[in-house]
């Protein structure tokens, strides 16, 4: 496969842009380098890159792309945007409307608000639940992704008794002290986190179901434990569904999972693929936000039109009948054929899937928690992920990032896809 294009526009890229990318997470440095492919178009399951090569995308941008690209239902919508004026600065009634569908999609939302990324969403979550509960400390789970504001980007402190230390230059100690990392799946850890700083924690931030170190799925009991105690201390919980929101069902994971947080975040899926954030959550909790109260939050580009009106195309797609069950039927598929071709060559594994999501980790223990996801061997990781692009398959750069089918897969594009797993497990 030719690349002489994307490597000579890598080349210039880095000349211009930071490192060469707009999201450290598209290098490929985590896969043993080289010049990241440059996409030019995108149509359904697939995307072309630069020098005219088809992929079949499993990278859905990093789980946005849950329609597939460019669908058209979409697209007319994004038109119409373009046509009758992308930002006015006013309330719309795309808002209200896309608010209500949330709303009932996801009944602990008493109250939403919309605004531009993952990020925004949770940072305001935090917020609010340090306004609301006075306190200032948060627990989080290691190894999940909340965004790259400063309170997230910190690390575990050695034990769960203990602080957390800044994960980014530029993240002070000050802000690292507020946080504390525990193991996820681990009740014990977390209760002795709690029986610590129960009395000032303001809210416990956790992915009910983790797309951040691959697809981990929460043990029967654990998160409803989190909540447990949550609610004995006072502290709110804080559901971060920027990855799982209308990701496995039309809905939330907390729904599906029968839990009640108090704060959910989203951005990713609901916004059709353009730029888009929401928070939203039990009314006097939400309460807590400006106008209402005193908790600030504020967007030149929030609800903007465009975004409202994909977000609002993309789930009427979503809402079709058997849209999310052919995704999982396609995904068995998918992880059968992985399965077999791992056995046939010998190549040690552990795949998690959860309808359309999965994660293949070389490791040969099963994978609850982050420690368990950094065992699965990067090297050979890096080597697959290159050999998988050699046969027209993009996965994302990351051995920790999952593979996501979108509404365009097709069971053809599975079976060519697993060609090209089994070539390349015969390879490593
Ligand atoms: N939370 C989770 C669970 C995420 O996966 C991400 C992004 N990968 C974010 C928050 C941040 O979202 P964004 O990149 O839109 O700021």
């Amino acid at each position: 496969m030719n690349h002489t294009k994307s490597e000579q526009l890598y080349k210039e890229a880095c000349e211009h842009i930071v490192g060469g990318v707009n999201s450290p997470s598209r290098s490929y440095k985590a896969v043993g380098g080289g010049a990241p492919v440059v996409m030019a178009r995108g149509k359904g399951a697939y995307f072309w890159d630069v020098d005219g090569n088809r992929y079949i995308d499993y990278l859905a941008a990093y789980g946005p792309i849950v329609t597939g690209h460019g669908h058209p239902h979409i697209a007319k919508a994004i038109s119409h945007a373009a046509e009758t004026g992308v930002l006015y600065g006013t309330p719309t009634e795309h808002e209200v409307k896309f608010a209500k569908m949330l709303k009932d999609a996801i009944p602990t939302l008493d109250k939403v608000r919309f605004n531009n990324s993952g990020t925004e969403a949770v940072m305001t979550t935090v917020r609010i639940a340090r306004a609301y509960t006075g306190r200032t400390k948060i627990i989080k789970f290691a190894g999940c992704y909340h965004g790259h504001f400063d309170q997230v980007l910190v690390a575990a402190g050695s034990g769960p008794a203990t602080l957390g230390s800044p994960d980014s230059a530029g993240v002070p100690e000050s802000v690292a002290t507020e946080v504390i990392t525990v193991p996820f799946n681990n009740k014990e850890e977390f209760t002795l986190a709690m029986e610590h700083w129960g009395n000032q924690i303001a809210g416990i931030l956790i992915e009910p179901i983790v797309g951040n170190f691959g697809i981990v799925e929460p043990n029967p009991g654990f998160l409803e434990h989190v909540h447990a105690l949550a609610k004995e201390y006072g502290a709110l919980t804080i559901h971060d569904e920027v990855i799982t929101a209308f990701r496995f069902h039309y809905g939330a994971a907390h729904t599906m999972l029968g839990l009640t947080p108090d704060l959910v975040a989203m951005g990713k899926v609901i916004g059709g693929g353009l730029p888009i954030g929401a928070y939203g959550g039990r009314k006097e909790v939400m309460e807590t936000v400006a106008p209402l109260g005193p908790a600030y939050q504020a967007g030149t580009m929030a609800g903007n039109p465009a975004s409202m009106l994909a977000g609002i195309a993309c789930l009427e797609v979503l809402a079709q009948p058997g849209v999310y069950d052919e995704m999982d039927r396609l995904g068995a598929i998918l992880e059968k054929g992985i399965l077999a071709a791992a056995e046939k060559y010998n190549v040690t594994i552990t795949v998690n899937r959860l309808k359309g999501a999965l994660t293949i980790y070389f490791t040969n223990e099963k994978v609850e928690n982050y420690e368990q996801a950094e065992n699965s061997n990067g090297e050979i990781f890096g080597r697959f992920f290159k050999l998988m692009l050699s046969k027209g398959v993009n996965l994302a750069p990351s051995k920790y990032e999952a593979w996501f089918l979108t509404t365009e897969h097709t069971e053809e594009d599975i079976m060519e896809t697993i060609a090209a797993v089994d070539f390349a497990f015969s390879q490593l």
